[in-house]
Order: C-alpha cells, then sequence, then structure tokens
C-alpha cells in the first residue's frame, strides 16, 4: 500500500523535486521558528524566576499570591495566543465561500490592460474551508497565505487569459474584493487611472503609508485582501 499523501501520487516525475523542495522549505520554517521561540522563552523563564526569587527573598510578595495572579494572567494570554496564534494567519471570520454573496462587479476585462490583475498579486490567508479542500495551494514557508509564484502573481493566476485557473473554488477574499478604493491600484477608477507603481517589481511594497491607505477606513480595519 501506498502511504504518500495523494497529491504526490498523481504527481508526475518532473513535479517531485519541486513539491519535496517546498516540503524541505515548510519543514526548515519550523525548526527555525520552534529554535527561535525555543531561545526566547528560555530567556524569559529565566529573568522571571530570577525577579520572583528576589521579590520574594525581599518579602515584598508570596507564593500564593504569585500562584494566585498567574492563573489570571494565563488566562488572558491564552485569549491573546488562540486570537493571534504563533505567525500563522487564517481567514476569519470563517464563511462558506459557495454561499457567499459577491456584492460588486468590476468590469475587469475593459481594465486588465491597465491594472495588469494585480489584485492577483496581493497576499492573504486561506480559510479552513480552502484548507481541508486542497485545492488552493498556500506558502508552505508561510501558512495559510495564498501561495505565490516567483513573478509575484498568485499560483493559479493563469497568465495567458490574465484570469483564474480555479474560478469556481477561488477563496473568498477573490470573490469579495473590491478595487474601486483602492489606492494602490487605481489612483481614480472612474477615469481608469492606474497607480504608476503598479509595474514595480516590488508592488505592493513599494509604496509609501499614504498610498497604501484606502480613503474613508481606519488602517486597522480589516480589509478583503491585503498585503502585510
Ligand atoms: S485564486 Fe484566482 S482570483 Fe484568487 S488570487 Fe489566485 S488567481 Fe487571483
Amino acid at each position: 500500500m501506498n502511504n504518500e499523501p495523494e497529491e504526490y501520487q498523481k504527481a508526475s516525475v518532473p513535479e517531485l523535486p519541486a513539491m519535496y523542495s517546498e516540503v524541505a522549505q515548510g519543514l526548515a520554517y519550523l525548526h527555525n521558528r520552534t529554535n527561535a521561540t525555543t531561545g526566547r522563552t528560555l530567556e524569559a523563564a529565566s529573568f522571571t524566576y530570577a525577579l520572583i526569587e528576589l521579590l520574594i527573598e525581599k518579602g515584598l510578595i508570596s507564593l500564593d499570591e504569585i500562584d494566585e495572579r498567574k492563573k489570571q494572567v494565563s488566562e488572558r494570554l491564552l485569549m491573546r495566543f488562540l486570537k493571534h496564534d504563533a505567525g500563522v494567519a487564517i481567514q476569519e471570520p470563517e464563511q462558506d465561500k459557495y454561499t457567499f454573496q459577491q456584492t460588486v462587479k468590476i468590469d475587469c476585462e475593459n481594465r486588465l490592460h491597465l491594472c495588469q490583475a494585480a489584485c492577483c498579486k496581493m497576499v492573504f490567508p486561506l480559510s479552513y474551508q480552502d484548507i481541508a479542500e486542497g485545492v488552493i495551494k498556500w506558502e508552505l514557508s508561510r501558512p495559510y497565505r495564498i501561495a505565490k509564484d516567483a513573478d509575484g502573481y498568485c499560483h493559479h493566476f493563469d497568465r495567458q487569459c490574465k484570469g483564474c485557473s480555479v474560478h469556481d473554488q477561488r477563496p473568498i477574499p477573490c470573490r469579495a474584493y473590491d478595487c474601486r478604493n483602492d489606492r494602490r491600484i487605481w489612483l481614480d477608477f472612474e477615469n481608469k487611472i492606474v497607480n504608476p507603481k503598479i509595474n514595480d517589481p516590488d508592488w505592493p511594497h513599494n509604496l509609501n503609508i499614504p498610498e497604501m491607505e484606502i480613503p474613508g477606513r481606519e488602517s486597522d480595519v480589516p480589509r478583503p485582501r491585503q498585503d502585510p
């Protein structure tokens, strides 16, 4: 019986080295993060124990007080950890992409020659639904952000027809995104004036803060698509 993941079994021979390399990259990322986290945890623990010992020695606090406060702080930190996680990004809130109602229709076909489908260069996290479905690829080195290729475009972007090769299964941010007020792409949507920096290789990281801001929105309000 072949125990390899289904994706490996289906892969043609030339695809395998690339997949192994992605897996190796993902593992290296995990090991690096684990080492860094362990180092920081040990350092923090040393400081904390030293501080507690000193405070007890000086009669400023008691062990019971520490235990009681520790319970309260642990609960608070656990909630924070569950919300932000250790560098892993997941789409929230979770919605069913197949019943998601798209509210805006953009005339992309008349604009692609200007915008170059820049929206398919942005980074966003996948949902549990996308991950479980297994169609949309994500970056092994930056879970669970959508996979991008070397040219900066999404792995699923069809360069020939400038369209989505997984249109039926595309994630919610691709369904919900409204570029009209996104100044990273359009300086003036109605008059088709595109941001001149759109073709820079490091777009949108080449933009300064005002260019990244979307008028009328607070910068900390979650956007349907964003490039961290
Ligand atoms: S999944 Fe499709 S629509 Fe979404 S970014 Fe990739 S190519 Fe674009």
